[in-house]
């Protein structure tokens, strides 16, 4: 192979090609540094000492596995009066056993194919490939842009069930672009703590947060963010009642005979389904559920209700006023969650409104948002590695097609 060719299939530069062995069904070809120099002053008055033979896996020819086989030298510098290892350009961090060309084709395939395909393909270890992708997507989140941001969400997401990871996740996006700005582990304000740095310079930009109730988020806006108001927005609102409305259904099954409770069994998306997505058949099931069992129809008839309010109130003076409404009617059903619900509104009826005077943000996207997370989480590979886990959720918004991935 000529050495111009190396270049261009294999990206290796500065070395000359020495000879070709087969092995197996390996081809290995041995090269040799052209010249030598201190890593440090470049200077090329060096001296040097063989220390061991490398093999490095490289871009295959047709079906061939590739390996380029090299010395690697200890080197004496002349000028700095330096010892060091020779540094090999065409390798991303000294200890990797694959080029950078290799590295970089599996970061394009990673689009179309699954670790485990590409690791298949290459004849790799899943784990290479997988950190292959996790040091190009650390480095492609390393900054992340704050200067435009001016409407962000935050939200928690319930990640692991096993005791010794994080069982949340705290995830901070901006409602704008879609850009995920930061990912901290559990959910209190400790989940903020670095973003809080991050955002130092910048804080004073944002205008709006979008969140669900917790009081840990809510103290830390009103610490952190001085210009932003705070807004219930309608994904976490219908969020809300949703969880009302199925501890209904819980409550009442637990108190049902066996007959009943077989009505019941495997309704629970019944309910908790938008009514204008249900099938005829389905629809007519859940009228006839909400007269048999008036609590939960009550319940089922107030979500639709509060998810009407969404659709039709026109300003902030509107959904209050309908909001007000919702919680007179949510009491007369003497349905103990629904009276909750109506007390949860009526405390935080500034930051629910909020979301009329912001210009009704962006929440669909938070929800479509959760929903690829959880897509990323029942993936292969399952995302024990938390660093790896949480630059991928860095990159979803880029994910375009639903694969294997
Ligand atoms: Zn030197």
């Amino acid at each position: 192979m000529s050495t111009s060719l190396m270049y261009h299939t294999q990206q290796i530069r500065g070395f000359q090609h020495i000879s070709l062995k087969f092995e197996d069904n390996k081809v290995i070809q041995c090269i040799k540094r052209k010249n030598f120099t201190c890593n440090f002053c470049r200077s090329s008055k060096v001296k040097l000492k063989p220390l061991r033979i490398r093999q490095i896996q490289a871009l295959p020819y047709g079906l061939k596995k590739t390996y380029f086989e090299f010395t690697i030298h200890r080197i004496y510098c002349l000028k700095c009066k330096r010892r060091q290892i020779e540094d090999i350009p065409f390798l991303s961090h000294p200890k990797s056993r694959i080029t950078q060309a290799l590295e970089r084709t599996i970061v394009e395939l990673r689009s179309e194919m699954s670790i485990s395909a590409i690791a298949k393909y290459f004849d790799l270890d899943w784990r290479t490939v997988k950190n292959v992708e996790k040091r190009y997507l650390k480095k492609k989140f390393r900054r992340i842009k704050l200067k435009n941001v001016r409407i962000i969400g935050i939200d928690e997401i319930f990640v692991s069930r096993k005791k010794e990871n994080e069982k949340y996740k705290t995830v901070v996006r901006d409602l704008e672009s879609g850009a995920v700005l930061h990912v901290g582990n559990g959910k209190g304000a400790e989940a903020l703590e670095q973003f809080e740095n991050t955002i130092r310079c910048v804080k004073r930009n944002f205008e709006a947060v979008a969140m669900d109730m917790s009081r840990a988020f809510i103290k830390w806006v009103s610490e952190n963010l001085p210009n932003a108001e705070i807004v219930f927005d309608h994904f976490h609102i219908i969020k809300m009642m949703n969880e009302k409305l199925d501890n209904v259904r819980r409550r009442i099954t637990s108190n049902l005979d066996d007959n009943y409770k077989k009505l019941l069994k495997n309704q629970r998306f019944l309910f908790l389904r938008s009514v204008e997505k249900l099938e005829p058949d389905a629809k007519l099931l859940l009228d006839n559920l909400r007269k048999t069992f008036k609590e939960l129809g009550d319940a089922s008839m107030m979500k639709e209700a509060l998810r009407s309010i969404y659709r039709k109130a026109e300003d902030d003076t509107q959904a209050e006023a309908a909001f007000i409404n919702w919680c007179f009617i949510a009491r007369q059903t003497e349905v103990p969650e629904l009276a909750k619900m109506a007390d949860t509104i009526e405390k935080h009826m500034k930051g629910i409104t909020a979301y009329w005077r912001t210009g009704k943000l962006s929440n669909a996207s938070m929800e479509g948002f959760n929903n690829k997370i959880r897509w990323l989480m029942r993936q292969a590979y399952g995302y024990r590695d938390e660093e790896y886990f949480k630059w991928k959720i860095f990159d979803l918004p880029n994910l375009k097609i639903k694969k294997q991935l």
